[in-house]
């Protein structure tokens, strides 16, 4: 396998200064990465033009991708908090297409978070409606939409891989496809092998990180059987390391996500680590 590797930004800077930029982009091409991931929630922060230019001079394809916020979820039954997850959703899809991005990801569908109950059906139709719209904007911008499958403490609606595939057939646009993470499926799904190959070619992209979200290979997750699936079903997109630590923070995602502790300081030795790491083991995977 030889798929386009990806490293987060959280694992060099919390946010999206310019300075911070700086310091993401040039640890991904120290690590020897094809792909940057950015997080969209801090917006404000981020100058397009320059990230743009500095991606093209380090040789970086962008990725970009955010969960939504309670007062603005687009699964709610309140038509303007639904209204502001739509427009969070618009600029951030802007965003991404500013700075040449490639792809918009993550839980594009709802609000961060464990919910109060299940997902109502009012919810998933603005779900829906939302995010055709989306998808529309998104093809006349050449941007794919990634649906994340997600663990049920972050999201109620889409825990596994067969909701992603039933939420993105109802939303029914072409540049919408399923994104897995193996750090949420160590959760939700069965094995690692039955997601890969009921999703096929409605795969689109794909984060790898140990159960802890710490060093790959450190942990318990079964790598091998996951990358033997995305071999055998001819994946041949983007596979993204993603790690958290208390050391690099971001005062709104690492909340979201729950980073509590430490799990490592040197984020230039995580890097290489991990792309030695998906190196080895793509070029061991069943194709
Ligand atoms: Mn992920």
């Amino acid at each position: 396998m030889n798929n386009p590797l990806g490293i987060h930004a959280l694992v060099f800077a919390g946010g999206t200064t310019p300075d911070e930029v700086d310091t993401i982009t040039a640890g991904a091409q120290r690590a020897r990465y094809d792909i940057i991931e950015f997080s969209l929630h801090g917006l404000d922060h981020l100058d397009t033009a320059s990230t743009k230019q500095l991606l093209q001079d380090r040789r970086l394809t962008a990725i970009c991708s955010r969960g939504l916020a309670p007062d603005a979820d687009v699964s709610s039954e309140d038509l303007a908090v639904v209204e502001r997850g739509a427009a969070l959703l618009h600029e951030s899809l802007q965003a991404t297409a500013a700075i040449g991005g490639v792809r918009l990801t993550g839980a594009l569908y709802s609000a961060f978070g464990k919910a109060a109950a299940p997902l109502s059906d009012a919810g998933r139709r603005n779900i829906v409606s939302v995010l055709r719209d989306l998808a529309v904007e998104a093809r006349g911008l050449d941007v794919a939409l990634g649906l994340e499958v997600c663990n049920r403490y972050e999201t109620n609606v889409v825990n596994t891989a067969a909701d992603a595939l039933r939420l993105a057939d109802e939303i029914g646009e072409a540049n919408v496809d399923v994104h897995l993470d193996i750090y949420h499926m160590n959760i939700e799904e069965k094995n690692f092998r039955d997601p890969v190959r009921l999703l096929g070619d409605r795969l689109g992209y794909v984060h790898v990180g140990e159960n802890d979200r710490g060093y790959l290979g450190s942990g318990h997750l079964d790598f091998a059987s996951f990358f033997d699936a995305l071999g055998e079903a001819g994946y041949t997109g983007g596979i993204t390391f993603e790690s958290f630590s208390s050391a690099v923070v971001s005062p709104t995602l690492s909340n979201d996500l729950s980073i509590w502790r430490n799990l490592w300081t040197d984020s230039d030795d995580l890097a290489s680590h991990a792309h030695d790491f998906l190196v080895e083991h793509l070029a061991r995977a069943t194709a």
